[in-house]
């Protein structure tokens, strides 16, 4: 549980602590789009179920959320679909790149999990066939978890993906060969693109991961999202699944469940307390953001607060 201190100088410490990291690690060039990223960007952002808030650094600027996407794709797909998503993809961390072929060939095209670009693609493939404007419908499912209507796709990001996808089109490609992808591959892979393309600051993803930490109910309005026993699939599927082959590390470091992307961003919760959310470009070799972990370690060991 938060203790009574003062989180502005929590955070404010942390800044200070992590500036001398934010020239190591790499900014996501393989989407070339990202490239363009200063490196030395950094904020956090603190969101309590009390509904007090704290950030620091450059956490109203929108960057580009890429994965951590893939829980509101997961959860609108769990959430909103009469279909059981869990006979289509499992729930096993995979320990191998986000973007690897070789399990999906050798367990049938079947994911490891929906945290994993196949898994993702998966649950694409099932929002495409569950809801007539897939594209339209998940932004607004995004911006009401957020509590807004501002969030929006960013176009150049998903054209500059969708150039140099050939992986996940290869993913996309075997896995329909296994008869795990319904629709077509040119369909899945665009809406695929645009759902990793959403751009979000620290803040309003601290809005929308607020509703997970309130165990999928919303706060500024009365919706529930997820059933109690949907919520903690997806946290559980967080805590194992959400740092690439690094879930282990960021359990071990850090103790919250929570998801990074390619962009920077690392979205994080302590259920019934607090979201916690930081982005800062330079990734580490596994892809998580370097600087943003030690800031969520930091936090972590300085507010002495973790599931465990
Ligand atoms: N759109 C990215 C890809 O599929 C997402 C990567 C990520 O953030 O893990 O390669």
């Amino acid at each position: 549980m938060l203790k009574n201190q003062d989180l502005q100088a929590v955070l404010e410490e942390i800044n200070e602590e992590v500036q001398p990291l934010l020239s190591e690690g790499t900014v996501a060039d393989y989407i070339p789009e990202l490239a363009k990223v200063k490196q030395d960007k950094f904020g956090i952002h603190l969101l309590t179920l009390d509904d007090r808030s704290y950030s620091v650094g450059d956490c109203d600027e929108r960057f580009s959320i890429q994965s951590i996407s893939k829980v509101f794709m997961l959860a609108m797909a769990v959430g909103e679909c009469r279909q059981n998503v869990y006979d289509r993809v499992n729930v096993e961390p995979s320990g191998d790149p986000f973007n690897s072929l070789v399990q999906l060939e050798y367990e049938q095209g079947i994911p490891r999990n929906p945290f994993i670009n196949a898994g993702a693609l998966v649950i694409t493939d099932i929002l495409l066939s569950n809801f007539p404007n897939a594209r339209n419908e998940f932004i607004q499912y995004v911006n009401s978890l957020a509590g807004l209507k501002s969030i929006n796709y960013n176009n150049a990001v998903a054209a500059s993906e969708k150039k140099c996808g050939f992986k996940n089109a290869a993913m996309v490609n075997l896995m329909k060969s296994f008869g795990n992808i319904d629709n077509s591959v040119e369909d899945v892979l665009d809406l695929y693109f645009d759902f990793c393309s959403v751009e979000m600051s620290c803040q309003e993803l601290a809005k929308a991961f607020r509703v997970f930490a309130n165990h999928g109910k919303g706060l500024v309005d009365t919706r529930r999202y997820l059933t109690e026993s949907q919520y903690k699939r997806i946290a559980a599927i967080m805590q194992t699944c959400g740092f690439y082959d690094e879930a282990g590390e960021f359990a071990f470091k850090v103790g919250l469940p929570g998801k990074s992307g390619v962009g920077g961003g690392i979205a994080a919760i302590l259920p019934n307390e607090y979201s916690v959310v930081v982005w800062s470009p330079g990734l580490n070799e596994k892809g998580n953001s370097l600087a943003g972990m030690k800031a969520l370690e930091l936090f972590t060991t300085k507010t002495q607060t973790s599931i465990f």
